[in-house]
């Protein structure tokens, strides 16, 4: 199929794209990747009366370090983070979840913002935002604000943002010292979307407890679900813990049933994958110890 008729506009400065999205409210929509909404387009599930290129707003397709945290502009690729070793180093579970993100073509447009903006409730990203409590930076004529991860994601494909708002940067925060990651999916073929996605940053102290535990789940729910871990700290991950806290993510999940999967099969995943992700990262903490 193709696209229903779109006027198309290439801004070449911020302001200017600001004042398009505000003139054109719901009507227009921004195109970064390309990667989720040009399909739409064609298959007519998105008929916006225009869409707003932002690719020719140089300013945006940069990558800095700002206040702890890895500041990503709104143009830059899923693959240039992938290839970045700074970026990777900074925030290493980004190296865990962007190989599982489609295929290297699609990651070679797709942007980490629009994923974001896209909120698709299996997506990686989101996943990954909101398990290190990251944030998005948004712009529009109105002014600028910041919208933690927590905030952001409303249900399936639908964010806090109001139309004529841009996300220009995602904050995603730098690994403290001591923390460790796991991200971990099962998905029907390599590059399809996960049927469900969990991830994990956990911190052991010296003797070997839980000091610190996020655990979070992807299309598991509407949104990624934070999974409540806090009575876990000061515990030893020991196999009763780590068995606990998989059967409490698979109860406190909502997963569709589709012609993929049913709702029963991915909470048996999530209980499967969170089980296993965390006995890897208490083995891991166990060998560096030793
Ligand atoms: C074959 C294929 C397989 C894929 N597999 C996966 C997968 O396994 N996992 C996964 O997570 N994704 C997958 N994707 C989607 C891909 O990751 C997209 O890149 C991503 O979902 C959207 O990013 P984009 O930059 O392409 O955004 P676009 O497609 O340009 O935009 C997506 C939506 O976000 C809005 N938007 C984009 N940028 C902004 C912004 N800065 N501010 C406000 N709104 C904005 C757009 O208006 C649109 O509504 C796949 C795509 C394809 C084609």
């Amino acid at each position: 199929m193709k696209p229903a008729r779109f006027d198309y506009y290439l801004p070449s400065t911020l302001e200017e794209a600001l004042a398009k999205l505000s003139e054109l409210g719901s009507e227009g929509k921004v195109l970064a990747g390309g990667q989720s909404l040009v399909p739409m387009l064609n298959m007519r599930i998105a008929q916006p009366a225009a869409l707003i290129d932002i690719n020719g707003l140089v300013e945006l397709d940069a990558v800095a370090c700002e206040n702890g945290a890895l500041r990503v502009g709104a143009t830059v690729r899923q693959s240039t983070l992938e290839r970045s070793d700074a970026a990777l180093g900074q925030v290493p579970l980004l190296a865990q979840a962007l190989p599982l993100i489609g295929h290297w073509q699609t990651r070679n447009r797709g942007t980490l913002c629009g994923s974001l903006a896209h909120a698709d409730p299996s997506a990686e990203l989101p996943l990954l935002l909101a398990v290190l409590d990251g944030s998005v930076e948004v712009h529009s004529s109105r002014g600028a604000r910041t919208i933690a991860a927590r905030d952001l994601f409303v249900s399936f494909f639908t964010t806090s943002l109001e139309a004529d708002e841009l996300i220009v940067a995602a904050y995603v925060p730098v690994a403290p010292a001591r923390r460790c990651y796991a991200f971990d999916e099962v998905a029907q073929r390599h590059g399809d979307f996960a049927l469900v996605s969990v991830a994990c940053a956990a911190e052991f102290d010296e003797q070997g407890a839980l000091a610190y535990l996020t655990l979070a789940l992807g299309g598991a729910s509407e949104v990624p679900l934070v999974v409540e871990t806090a009575d876990a700290l000061g515990r030893h991950a020991d196999r009763e813990l780590i068995a606990a806290l998989a059967e409490r993510a698979s109860v406190a999940c909502d997963p569709p049933s589709d012609h993929h999967a049913s709702a029963a099969f991915r909470r048996q995943l999530v209980r499967t994958l969170t089980g296993r992700m965390l006995t890897a990262l208490l083995r891991r903490e166990e060998a560096a110890a030793t």
